[in-house]
């Protein structure tokens, strides 16, 4: 879509201006003019009174891409209740390498309100510098806001390489970058390396339900940009003496012409679940046969001080809700002990936890693609396995309680 505004009609009445919801018009020499800003999202056709402004349904031809112009590996620091987030951390960790393999520097990419403390944090995870946006409008992710603000300092300091958490508002975020600087994006990348003659990001995600991983480059426009799963890439060890500079930038959007105003923030259910920072999960699926089963599993990862998960069969069936999905289209997890009870294994269940430090398979099947993967493997009825296991682990923990008092 572009924007086209016919100035022999416009008589500069101004009525665009006050309907834009992203103040991207302006006046210039007595007619309606677009700033880079402009979506294209249409409000301001409809108001017009002269019929001066259509939007026509054709790609906007955009100049090529200089590629040499832009430099260094920036990653989008993700924040919430004072902390920079994990996946933050992993792809700044991640991203150190990249950007070492490149010669080139690593920036944070942070927003938030009373954030400046967390650049530190960012600095002692690989960050030679932080671009720092202060201030209340960046309180809690908006899309227009943050979308708005990280263009322009795309469109000032140009960087080679954006990374984003795959998490619903880094995906969200990401994509809508990717369609205003008219770059390419790959979602839910699980690798990234550089190819060592090109200097391209490889960008390596599962494909076509997860029997393929393809590896995607984007040879063409600037920046490179990808969102990764949370839990893939490893957390390297702070240096908290690892010094770095603060560039502070704003955008161009007042409170008036952001589009969402945050109310109240809900905490979900699913919050309570947290799957990916458990050290040990229990996870049932279709093999439990039904939902009056599943305090089975809830039973056993209670017992072991771990968390409940499931597969998508167990999921879609109605049994569990999708927060406590493993897998490619749920979560990835990659605790120290990991149980697959009733879990078949199939690809795209283990691209959620194969990377699990311990993985104990329960199924009646002896040749069920999980004990492939599996550690230990227990062929049986994990109705009468799980239990007993349950049971066991609950006396054991009650001996080496009354063991410990003893010692008292
Ligand atoms: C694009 C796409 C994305 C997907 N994303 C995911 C995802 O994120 N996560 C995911 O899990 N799946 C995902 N799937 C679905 C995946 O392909 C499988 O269908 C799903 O993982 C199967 O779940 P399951 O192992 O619980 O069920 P099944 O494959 O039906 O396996 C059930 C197992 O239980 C065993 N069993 C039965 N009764 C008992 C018993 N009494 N005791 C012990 N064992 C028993 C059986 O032997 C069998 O091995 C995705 C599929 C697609 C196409």
């Amino acid at each position: 879509m572009s924007l086209i505004i016919h100035k022999e009609l416009c008589d500069g009445c101004g009525a665009c201006l006050e309907r834009c919801p992203f103040g991207a018009l302006e006046i210039v020499d007595g007619a309606a003019a677009a700033l880079e800003t402009c979506t294209s999202c249409g409000a301001c056709v409809r108001v017009c009174p002269h019929k001066a402004i259509e939007l026509i349904r054709k790609p906007r031809k955009t100049a090529p891409v200089k590629i040499q112009d832009y430099q260094g590996v920036w990653v989008f620091i993700e924040q919430s209740d004072g902390r920079v987030g994990q996946v933050s951390l992993e792809l700044l960790s991640e991203g150190r390498k990249l950007a070492d393999e490149l010669q080139t520097e690593l920036a944070g990419v942070l927003l938030g309100d009373g954030v400046e403390a967390m650049a530190r944090e960012c600095f002692a995870y690989g960050a030679d510098k932080v671009y720092l946006a202060d201030d209340p409008l960046y309180r809690r992710y908006r899309t227009d806001a943050y979308t708005d603000a990280l263009v322009r300092l795309i469109r000032r300091y140009k960087p080679a390489v954006i990374l984003y958490g795959a998490t619903n508002n880094g995906r969200d975020f990401a994509a809508r970058i990717a369609v205003r600087i008219n770059t390419g994006l790959t979602a839910d990348c699980t690798s990234l390396a550089i190819d060592p003659e090109t200097k391209l990001l490889m960008q390596t995600r599962p494909a076509f339900g997860g029997n393929v991983m393809a590896t995607i480059l984007c040879p063409n426009h600037r920046p490179q940009m990808a969102t990764v799963r949370p839990k893939v890439m490893k957390i390297a060890a702070p240096d908290h003496g690892r010094e770095g500079e603060i560039v502070r930038f704003t955008g161009s959007l007042s409170e008036e012409k952001i589009g969402t105003r945050i109310l109240d923030v809900v905490r979900g259910l699913g919050r309570d679940v947290n799957l990916e920072d458990a050290e040990i999960i229990v996870s049932g699926g279709r093999g439990i046969g039904g939902p009056e089963h599943y305090h089975l599993i809830e039973e056993l990862a209670e017992a072991l001080g771990g968390v409940a998960g499931a597969s998508r069969a167990a999921v879609d069936a109605g049994w569990t809700p999708q927060y406590r999905q493993v897998g490619q289209t749920g979560k990835t997890v990659s605790p120290r002990l990991y149980i697959a009870c009733g879990i078949s294994g199939a690809i795209q269940h283990l691209a959620g936890m194969s990377a699990s430090e311990t993985i104990v398979a329960i199924n009646n099947d002896p040749a069920a693609p999980i004990f492939r993967v599996a550690t230990y493997g227990l062929v049986g009825d994990l109705h009468v396995i799980a239990p007993l296991l349950t049971e066991k682990i609950r006396e054991s923990r009650k001996s080496a309680a009354a063991e410990t008092k003893v010692g008292a």
